[in-house]
């Protein structure tokens, strides 16, 4: 099958490549075009995922074509940006038609979730990696920033964090366990569903936001520096995973949430009088802490104690 063949049949024919609202030309030309509607920012956003980096080299290719585009749409969530297209850019070993089948359709299935079209992409052969890239679209002026927190702000997270990083044991099939606790898990790791409307609710509430990728603790340090507060995070505040801790124990569970990266929720500051409006339609979200002044990120455990690891969240090699 050659590069042409491939294009056509898994990606430009897809559903997702079916063209959308903001989408004025797609695949096939040498540039898609996007058409934001006057007074709108395009927010955009490029994450490569790499065999045996980022994903292990023998996975499912259905649920490796659902987390790329998650990955990315996560991003748009934490802007607060309302998802308009996307890019793909695709390197292959092998033009494999089982692989690209399953591949393409969890693609779709993840596109159809987050209201994202397929506008192009590229194809090459190599190393089997995949770069995709996000377009949202914001009211200009409105997208949700790291640098905005203020002294007095709630911190809050869009949901249970943690997950996925316990989850990471099982994807690397270093330890076995009853599918009852395993299958919530893998859930998380491989299809993190993205907070896209939750994102959008936070727009003129929150004041800061990102979406946790490096691990709770880390992300906190960026939107601490990037608005020049201190944040205070209270460990016993941080939602509960029954299949994390049956899994890891109550330590290493909270070393998880605070550590571990690969949820995809989001993680942001909130003037306190927007919280009950806020709560009471998003039951999920959970306040974990608040802003203070001065800088750095503390955890505090049920006592008050000061129990901040040393290390903060996973830093990535050259990412
Ligand atoms: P060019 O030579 O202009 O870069 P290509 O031959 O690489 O064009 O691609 C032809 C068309 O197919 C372009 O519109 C491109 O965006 C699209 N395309 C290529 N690869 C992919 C892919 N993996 N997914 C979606 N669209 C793709
Ligand atoms: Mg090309």
């Amino acid at each position: 099958m050659g590069e042409f063949e491939l294009i056509r049949r898994y990606f430009a024919s897809a559903a997702c490549a079916a063209g959308a609202e903001g989408v004025a030309l797609g695949i096939g030309d040498d540039c898609a075009l996007l058409a934001p509607a006057p007074g709108e920012q395009l927010a955009v956003s490029t994450d490569t995922l790499v065999a045996g980096v980022h994903f292990p080299e023998v996975c499912d290719p259905f649920l490796l074509g659902q987390r790329a585009l998650a990955v990315s749409a996560s991003d748009l969530a934490a802007m607060g940006a309302t998802p308009l297209a996307f890019t793909l850019a695709l390197t292959l070993p092998t033009a494999d038609a089982a692989w690209l089948e399953g591949f393409a359709r969890g693609l779709n299935r993840m596109a159809h979730n987050c209201g994202l079209a397929l506008v192009g992409g590229d194809t090459t052969r190599g190393p089997l990696s995949m770069t995709v890239t996000v377009f949202g679209r914001v009211p200009a002026g409105q997208a949700l920033t790291r640098a905005g927190a203020q002294v007095g702000d709630l911190l809050c997270v869009g949901g249970v964090v943690g997950e996925a990083g316990g989850a990471l044991e099982l994807v690397l099939g270093r330890q076995q366990v009853a599918a009852e606790i395993a299958e919530p898990l893998l859930a998380r790791y491989w299809s993190p569903q993205p907070q896209l409307a939750f994102g959008q609710a936070l727009r003129g509430k929150a004041t800061a936001a990102l979406d946790v990728s490096d691990g709770l603790l880390a992300d906190c340090g960026h939107i601490s520096r990037a608005s020049g507060v201190a944040l205070v995070i209270e460990s016993e505040r941080l939602p509960a995973s029954a299949a994390l801790e049956t899994l890891l124990g109550a330590e290493r569970a909270l070393q998880q949430k605070l550590g571990a990266g690969d949820d995809y929720v989001l993680a942001f500051t909130l003037p306190p009088r927007h919280l009950a409006e806020l709560q009471a339609q998003w039951p999920q979200m959970a306040v974990v802490g608040r802003a203070e002044a001065g800088e750095g990120v503390r955890v505090l455990d049920a006592r008050g104690q000061d129990i901040t690891p040393r290390q903060g969240g996973y830093l990535h090699f050259m990412e």
